[in-house]
């Protein structure tokens, strides 16, 4: 059997907990978290890293700090996760989706001003996959506009975009460490900016609204509720297991870049003849193996595929429902333009089995598996009708 995923595993992860644990220290913002900020500040180059409880967390911090009002309006693409719309409309706004690119399944920048009115308030880039929006595009249409800029960047850590790391660019930048994504503490995340004024204010929202972090500091003598906040930061005990992790990070990614290129090879023969496609990374972008997706005709074939590869024992998986079409997507949001990619190629996705430690000879038999279900129809007497 080959599962879809399995949680990454590198060795140290249960010497670090233990060593939490002994050092009676296993809430929030020990050595561990503080080693996990400093690793992320200097592999990003950001000035300010804060782990955080999830993704979703770090994204709805991010909502807080912009002041995200109801009324407020925000850009980003259906095909995505329910939590990069969850956040802000929490805060009360309403969401703007637009049309995404048929290459990267990313939002298509040039399709951004077109949805921007006088009360936009902040444009989400989801970095699909590990591989980059187009981040010049992005941000200087946000900048001609007065338009904040988020990453969620949740499946993009040690990806970049012209040599800079994403999650970089904006104003915000959301990562996770779920144990899904390539990097894991079990349930968590961080947020990273750039403005020294959004790092002060984001650790009172992250410190139940104290100024708890500047105690710790020694820059006050006691704390006190300073402002709006929540508890959005992780325990020691899953900041433990995310270094041992990030010691590894180089290795990991490496190691996902190799499955990703075994299977770009392997299906290479049915990208060119047509039969499917298989991503694109444009000129410029260096992805971090996050993922490997191909499409093929539609949702029939796909269920089709699904079904063989799970008779071989094989777990491939299709992806996000758009949330324009959800119940919940139709309430809070609306559709800028028309929806001309996202319904129809995300009902064509269909995710192969990626993990960190997945056998090359694991990664042939899909290859395999999916070879033979487009045999070609001379060659599958039986099927033919
Ligand atoms: C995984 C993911 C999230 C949510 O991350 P959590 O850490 O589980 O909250 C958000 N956005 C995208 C694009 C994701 O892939």
């Amino acid at each position: 059997m080959i599962n879809f995923n399995v949680p990454p595993f590198t060795g140290r992860e249960l010497e670090y907990a233990q060593q939490a644990v002994r050092a009676r220290k296993i809430s929030g913002d020990g050595e561990f978290t503080e080693w996990c900020h400093r690793w992320l500040e200097q592999e990003l180059q950001v000035r300010h890293a804060l782990l955080t409880t999830s993704c979703t967390h770090a994204l709805e911090m991010s909502a807080l700090l912009l002041g995200i009002r109801p009324g407020d309006e925000v850009i980003m693409p259906s095909y995505t996760f329910v939590s990069t719309a969850n956040a802000f409309v929490l805060r009360g706004a309403r969401i703007v989706f637009v049309d995404i690119r048929k290459d990267t399944m990313n939002i298509d920048e040039t399709r951004i001003e077109a949805a921007i009115t006088s009360r936009t308030k902040a444009i989400v880039a989801v970095h699909y996959a590990g591989v980059a929006c187009e981040m010049d595009a992005i941000m200087s249409v946000a900048r001609k506009h007065g338009i904040a800029v988020v990453e969620d960047a949740a499946q993009a850590l040690m990806a970049r975009y012209h040599g800079k790391s994403l999650g970089s660019f904006g104003d915000f930048g959301a990562f996770s460490f779920h144990e899904t994504k390539n990097y894991s503490m079990g349930e968590g995340g961080a947020l990273v900016t750039n403005d020294d004024d959004a790092y002060y204010r984001a650790e009172i929202v992250r410190e139940k609204g104290t100024d708890r972090s500047r105690f710790f500091r020694g820059q006050v003598d006691k704390y006190t509720w300073v402002g709006t906040g929540s508890s959005y930061l992780p325990s020691e005990l899953n900041a433990a297991y995310l270094r041992a992790q990030l010691e590894l990070a180089e290795t990991i990614n490496n190691s996902r870049l190799r499955t990703w290129g075994i299977y770009n090879e392997g299906l290479a023969p049915l990208a060119e003849t047509g039969v499917i496609d298989v991503p694109t990374i444009p000129q410029g972008c260096d992805h971090n193996g996050h993922m490997y997706y191909i499409k093929v005709r539609d949702h029939l074939q796909r269920a089709e595929l699904i079904s063989h590869l799970k008779a071989r024992g094989i777990m491939a998986v299709f992806h996000y429902v758009p949330l324009h079409s959800s119940s919940a997507g139709r309430h809070f949001g609306r559709f800028s333009g028309a929806d001309v990619v996202t319904t129809r190629e995300s009902e064509r996705l269909l995710r192969l089995p990626m993990y960190y430690g997945l056998k090359d000879s694991d990664a042939n038999k899909v290859i395999e598996s999916v070879l033979e279900f487009f045999a070609p129809p001379t060659a599958r007497r039986e099927h033919i009708r």
